[in-house]
């Protein structure tokens, strides 16, 4: 104890002296120890000054795990600084070569995902195969970034005029700032970040004020590497802040897009923002998502595709199943189902073996859990099972909640909402496929959505354009867990934005149209004539 107080002091270092389920050593590993500091700038640490400090608290046992700083208004003007400058050096470097620096962050990310996934896991409260899986998703998306490098691609088009051709490129934007939630804490910065960072962007990240030691250690992680290859400082920057930071990157014309992950409170903010002053927005905001689940289902299958995806990181996930759209001829059944599997659900500390169900972020989230249940019942749902804040030996952070199981009706406005909590809706519908759809449509978000049925002409009728009105919609797979090669996004009040996979690069980079004259006229488009 003595000895890690004095490490603290000596390295000016707000780490706290704790080594439940090996967190001090994870933290050791990460390289955490070494910072007393509000910003990274990639290669060096600053903003010590300001006394501002914010303490995160672990929602599995409600220890404190560190203190961070806040960064200031001259932290930040000091990051945007260095990122600029940064910039002019980054952008010359053939893109190619930038997927080679990607591919060696991927790999120390391989090197460090153990202890990064147990952070995540300790810091958010998501069980460890899945703290393990979001690190495997910036892996994976590092990998797929380095192929991109070699295929930032135009199109070329004949022109209408002789010896001519045109052609389209693309260029870096600048700088790219990135807003994070706290429920994907690094998984989303790197969709972000790497697909920016080949194409020849800077990135500033505002994680969550939740969950800002994880981008602390992820910062450790690449810095060696940008070290190693003799980068300069500022190609990757965190900024640790609260909303006040996010609103002043919006805010900000030197930052010409922003990537904001998060409510769709806050999505309309930052999108307002961005929008007067023209500048790009990218929004991955709340999801309400759905499964239909129709006669023609396999329900063995449906049944651990719903758990999964209504329980699964405590219901905290955007793509989170929050309803259940379910044909009358097959409710019984499916609800009993989910009515003896709920209660067996195995919940407790995350990094325990076994445990599928962890904490809630914090107790406001529990508390907006408790409400929204009150709130449903109010209007007429039925409170099937669940519904608990738990308490007693390893539940004593009154974060851990027994997810729950509500029948009610698609209009509530409870269910209308998104509570970022485990409640799952189950809703009854009769009749054809196309009645299901216009419930799982009949909502303001447009994230995910799925069907459960062998029955081509519903699954057809699902996919069609008359069908789910969402980014994402899934045949036989539940509404969670998507892989990085799609384009990640939805509709609606979800925001719009795309990230991740397929064409989603193009976002960050502008595109330019070229037409080169290589003969002896000049003739204009559409005939037109001007002669002098
Ligand atoms: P949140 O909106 O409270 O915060 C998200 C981030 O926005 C934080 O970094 C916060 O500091 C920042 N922020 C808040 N107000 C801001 C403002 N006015 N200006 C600038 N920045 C601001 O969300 P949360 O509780 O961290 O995350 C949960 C939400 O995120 C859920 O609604 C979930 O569906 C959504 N989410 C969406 C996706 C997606 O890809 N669609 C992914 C993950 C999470």
């Amino acid at each position: 104890m003595k000895q890690a107080l004095e490490e603290a002091t000596a390295t000016g270092t707000d780490v706290q002296d704790h080594d439940h389920h090996g967190i001090r050593q994870v933290l050791r590993e990460l390289g955490i120890q070494e910072i007393n500091a509000a910003y990274s700038t990639g290669l060096k640490w600053g903003g010590t000054d300001n006394e501002q400090l914010l303490s995160i608290t672990s929602p599995t046992d409600g220890k404190l795990i560190a203190k961070v700083r806040l960064a200031t208004a001259v932290d930040y003007e000091q990051v945007v600084r260095t990122a600029e400058e940064a910039f002019t050096t980054w952008r010359l470097v053939p893109a190619p070569k930038r997927g080679e620096i990607v591919r060696q962050i991927g790999n120390k990310l391989r090197d460090y995902k153990d202890p990064l996934g147990k952070l995540v896991s300790y810091e958010m409260g998501k069980i460890l195969q899945e703290g393990l899986g979001e690190v495997q998703e910036m892996i994976d998306i590092c990998d797929f970034a380095v192929g991109l490098s070699r295929q930032l691609h135009g199109f070329t088009m004949h022109s209408e005029r002789p010896a001519h051709r045109m052609y389209e490129q693309y260029h870096p934007l600048g700088l790219v700032g990135i807003i994070s939630a706290f429920n994907f804490p690094v998984a989303v910065w790197s969709w972000n970040a790497m697909l920016a960072a080949v194409c020849g962007n800077v990135s500033i990240w505002k994680p969550s004020e939740k969950t800002p030691l994880v981008a602390v250690a992820v910062q450790h992680i690449i810095k060696d590497v940008l070290r190693e290859n003799e980068l300069p400082e500022g190609i990757f920057s965190v900024l640790i802040g609260d909303a006040e930071i996010g609103s002043r990157m919006a805010a900000d014309e030197r930052l010409p897009l922003i990537s904001a992950t998060g409510s769709t409170r806050m999505g309309k903010k930052v999108g307002a923002v961005v929008g007067a002053r023209l500048g790009k927005a990218l929004l991955e905001l709340g999801g309400n998502n759905a499964i239909i689940l129709t006669p023609h289902a396999d329900v063995d299958m449906a049944i651990r595709a719903v758990l999964f995806g209504a329980v699964g990181t405590a219901g905290q996930r955007c793509t989170t199943t929050r309803r259940l759209i379910i044909h009358e001829e097959v409710y019984e059944d499916v609800k009993q189902r989910l009515l003896s599997a709920y209660p067996k659900l195995p919940i407790g500390h995350p990094l325990q073996d076994g445990n599928l169900v962890g904490p809630l972020i914090d107790k406001d989230a529990v508390r907006m859990f408790s409400e929204a249940l009150e709130r449903v019942q109010a209007e007429g749902g039925t409170l099937l099972t669940g519904g608990e804040v738990l308490s007693g030996t390893g539940y004593e952070t009154g974060t851990y909640v027994q997810p729950a199981l509500v029948e009610a009706k698609n209009e509530y406005h409870t269910v209308q909402e998104e509570t970022f909590a485990p409640i799952l809706y189950l809703i009854k519908y009769s009749g054809e496929v196309e009645n299901a759809i216009a419930l799982q449509n009949g909502v303001r978000q447009g994230l995910s959505s799925s069907i459960f049925s062998l029955n081509m002409r519903e699954t057809e009728a699902f996919l069609a354009h008359t069908g789910s009105d969402c980014g994402i919609a899934n045949v036989n797979i539940g509404t969670s867990g998507a892989e990085i090669g799609g384009a990640f996004g939805g509709e609606k009040e979800t925001g719009g934005g795309r990230e991740s996979g397929s064409d989603a690069w193009r976002v960050y980079m502008r595109r330019q149209t070229n037409t080169i004259n290589y003969g002896t006229a000049l003739p204009l488009a559409q005939g037109i004539k001007f002669d002098i």
